[in-house]
């Protein structure tokens, strides 16, 4: 009988990538910037090249794959009982800056077009499938309260309480980027969303951008120079994420806080003015929280949606040895090839 095979495939605002895994290892690894055009089966499509790439360069036929796992931008909405992606980042029919999405798209119908094509299909957002691959693999392991926030360019999170994975019924749960911080939305800047006050309006890279006037990276390089006014801004955007992660505890007593994302790699800045302040809440919610730094930052892409498929008996040996440390080269698809492989 022939070893089982898995497929992974991550869908992001700009980039796709699809793996494939035996029990040893990733066999293979490719990717493509995100397919913007075309109806909405275009990325259902690019979902099955990729992974029909990924089996060719591992040299095995596709209809070895028993599962694949999915990581996605979201949010999601239902049609029919079918999970939709409805991410404005990919939805131009969504989206508020329709130039950078030349679609008309209001849903991706990943689950309806792919549901078929594989015994096992299972999809989650990005965090929630990150939160997942941590606590497998990475930060989290052997913890069943924990809550993983990506805190990036957005800001996102993913829960288990008492070992139980929260999902909701579109597998919405822990949009904590879309939390409303204030009660009064005067001056409060705008989210992505159209909302007011969100956490990710507030405390997102681009709050740094708008609020200090140059990249992140310069703040935190400025912050650690001692400017006065990247100090300021640092601080303030902590305090507020702080209070973010406070009513996510509060909800959730949840024991430990795995931070991934790019704006969390400044945590030697942002662990005493984080901390700091959370520490500072209600002491029996707030006492013996630990905070740690993801483990599995730059793999999400190829564990995110793999952790969501992987057989039990997969576990412990990939926990030993860490054959995601060891995963062939990222080959990257050219897009003209894409799409005379993908068609309509
Ligand atoms: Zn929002």
């Amino acid at each position: 009988v022939a070893e089982e095979l898995l497929a992974a495939v991550d869908i992001g605002g700009t980039k796709t990538t699809a793996s494939v895994s035996g029990p040893q290892g990733i066999l293979a690894r490719v990717y493509q910037a995100t397919r913007k055009r075309g109806d909405e089966g275009t990325i259902p499509r690019q979902v099955e090249y990729l992974v029909a790439r990924a089996c060719r360069n591992a040299g095995v036929v596709r209809a070895r794959i028993t599962a694949l796992g999915i990581s996605t931008a979201s949010p999601f909405d239902r049609r029919d009982g079918h999970l939709v992606v409805v991410s404005p980042n990919i939805c131009g029919g969504l989206a508020r800056e329709r130039e950078l999405t030349p679609n008309d798209w209001t849903g991706i119908p990943l689950e309806e077009h792919l549901a078929g094509s594989y015994p096992t299909l299972r999809i989650g957002n990005d965090c929630i499938t990150a939160a997942v691959a941590e606590r497998l693999f990475g930060a989290g392991r052997g913890e069943n309260d924990l809550v993983y926030v990506t805190w990036s360019t957005g800001i996102g999170a993913g829960a288990f309480v008492d070992g139980h994975l929260l999902t909701g019924k579109n597998d919405n749960a822990m949009h904590l980027g879309h939390t409303i911080m204030s009660w009064d939305f005067a001056g409060q800047p705008q989210c992505g969303c159209g909302g007011y006050a969100h956490l990710e309006a507030l405390a997102a890279g681009p709050a740094i951008q708008r609020e200090y006037g140059a990249s992140p990276r310069q703040a935190f390089e400025r912050y650690r120079a001692g400017e006065a006014k990247a100090q300021g801004v640092v601080r303030r955007l902590a305090l507020i994420m702080a209070r973010g992660l406070y009513n996510v505890v509060s909800l959730l007593d949840s024991r430990l806080i795995i931070l991934g994302g790019s704006v969390s790699k400044n945590w030697d800045v942002l662990e005493p003015l984080v901390t700091g302040e959370f520490y500072a809440g209600f002491a029996p919610l707030t006492r013996g929280v630990i905070f740690r730094r993801s483990q599995l930052d730059e793999h999400l892409g190829d564990l995110a949606g793999l952790s969501l498929v992987m057989p039990e008996a997969w576990v412990a040996p990939w926990q030993d040895h860490r054959p995601w440390e060891q995963a062939p080269r990222q080959v990257v698809l050219e897009e003209s090839a894409g799409e005379e492989g993908v068609g309509p």
